[in-house]
């Protein structure tokens, strides 16, 4: 080897170092270590994770109380803490906040004066929020103008910006007028808020439209209009999204669309008012998820009779009671004074004990259920050997308290820490290239 290749071979050995493309290590000393699936706690745990800027995977290597520490790993000390995977929100709208002004709690005013760009840029800061209270996955069901939700699962993905794992649906398929109202002079103000399908032709079409635009879960407007989906239609509607290896999500507001949907077969139904005890056993035997989007009873929220509070209590007792597979569900996506996204999100565990469900049980729900419909759980949620480093931490045990949530000390998004001691630092996710990849759909 001559001089100048001595030379050439240190300035290389040199970029390497400094380079992002040296995989970063860590090791968690976690103090209580939570199998958010079987609640269960295991003490003074290490954990041995893994971020590759090369690709933007991450994976944890080890788990035990006697492993060696790799001497490149940065230490993280959480031995005083509650480390357990990360939260699942498997309803909300990134991309649309409601509000009072201008708008009267309703969206009619974004929908005409917001573009896609704003909202995108919105629906990061929403997403980041979210992660900023443990939400480490995110179900992104519609109203986010064109695509402004894949946008950001694009985004988050190729690590321009850090946020949850993106389950988006793309454009919400309704019958005509979709969830709106529309005037005869401005027809199709509905677009882009939904797709219009009316005959299969039509579904399917809406349907290969979103998968080609990004969407991860189909989701339809089962009965949002007075002529509701059939059974035979919904059933297009999963067998078509099946096609292409997804599953339809169901918003239902009427009864005799939530039966339809359960007779269909669909993944999951989303919203609580139109499901009943009859329906609930319905869902337990055929195994579909509830997304109810409980919002909780609160002098800050906007005000709910009593009688809507008591039923939507004592149905989601009805629905554990049954075995009907839960999932922590908000649709909180409007604006409280003094709350941000994460903030408002977590404030729904107040429906949860209302109904008396152990905090293991909530645990579990915002958590391993929340994998399950978000079909993760064989690589991302649990904090198992092989999987994507997703982990949150918290000073008080959720397994005693499920108000513990409320103060996440700690969040590792794909194997980097977001937030550490309850203070979020971001930095270290962005990046200005196209190093995982650009064109990324
Ligand atoms: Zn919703």
């Amino acid at each position: 080897m001559n001089r100048s290749s001595i030379r050439l071979a240190v300035l290389f050995l040199a970029a390497l170092i400094t380079l992002p493309g040296y995989a970063q290590k860590s090791a968690i000393l976690a103090g209580h270590l939570i199998d958010t699936e079987t609640g269960t706690a295991t003490a003074d745990q290490i954990i041995i994770t893994e971020h590759n800027p090369e690709n933007g995977r991450s994976e944890i290597l080890a788990i035990g109380s006697d492993i060696d520490i790799p001497d490149d790993a940065e230490i993280i000390d959480l031995s005083d803490q509650w480390v357990m995977g990360g939260l699942v929100d498997a309803h909300d709208h990134l991309g649309i906040t409601y509000k009072e002004e201008p708008e009267s709690w309703y969206y009619y005013y974004t929908i005409i004066s917001d573009s896609t760009p704003l909202r995108a840029i919105q629906s990061m800061s929403t997403g980041f929020q979210k992660l900023a209270s443990g939400f480490t996955i995110v179900r992104d069901l519609g109203n986010n103008g064109l695509y402004a939700d894949t946008a950001l699962r694009q985004a988050i993905e190729m690590g321009w910006v850090p946020g949850p794992t993106m389950i988006n649906s793309g454009i919400i398929i309704g019958a005509f007028g979709g969830q709106l109202y529309e005037t005869p002079e401005r027809e199709d103000t509905v677009y882009p808020e939904y797709l219009n399908a009316d005959t299969d032709d039509e579904i399917v079409k809406a349907i290969r439209r979103n998968i080609h635009y990004g969407a991860k879960v189909i989701k339809v407007c089962v009965d949002c209009q007075a002529y509701p989906y059939t059974v035979e239609q919904l059933k297009l509607f999963v067998s078509e999204a099946a096609n292409a290896g997804q599953k339809v999500s169901g918003h239902v507001q009427t009864r005799e669309g939530a039966r339809r949907a359960i007779e269909a077969g669909l993944w999951s139904l989303d919203h609580d008012n139109a499901l009943d005890e009859e329906l609930h056993a319905m869902m337990a035997e055929k195994g579909i998820f509830r997304a109810g989007t409980e919002t909780p009873q609160a002098d800050f929220m906007r005000p709910m009779s009593d009688e809507r509070w008591e039923r939507r209590v004592r149905m989601l007792r009805d629905a554990y009671d049954q075995g009907v597979p839960l999932v922590f569900s908000t649709d909180a996506d409007y604006y409280i004074p003094g709350f941000n996204r994460g903030e408002l999100t977590i404030e729904f565990i107040r429906t949860w004990e209302a109904a008396g469900i152990p905090a293991a049980d909530i645990l579990k729900v915002m958590t391993w259920n929340g994998y399950r419909i978000s079909e993760t759980e064989d690589s991302r949620g649990p904090v198992k050997v092989g999987y994507a480093a997703d982990i949150i931490a918290t000073a008080d045990n959720p397994l005693e308290d499920i108000n513990a949530l409320r103060d996440v000390r700690f969040v590792m998004k794909d194997g980097k820490v977001f937030k550490k001691d309850g203070v979020v630092e971001p930095l270290d996710f962005f990046h200005n290239g196209p190093v995982f990849g650009w064109r990324k759909r």
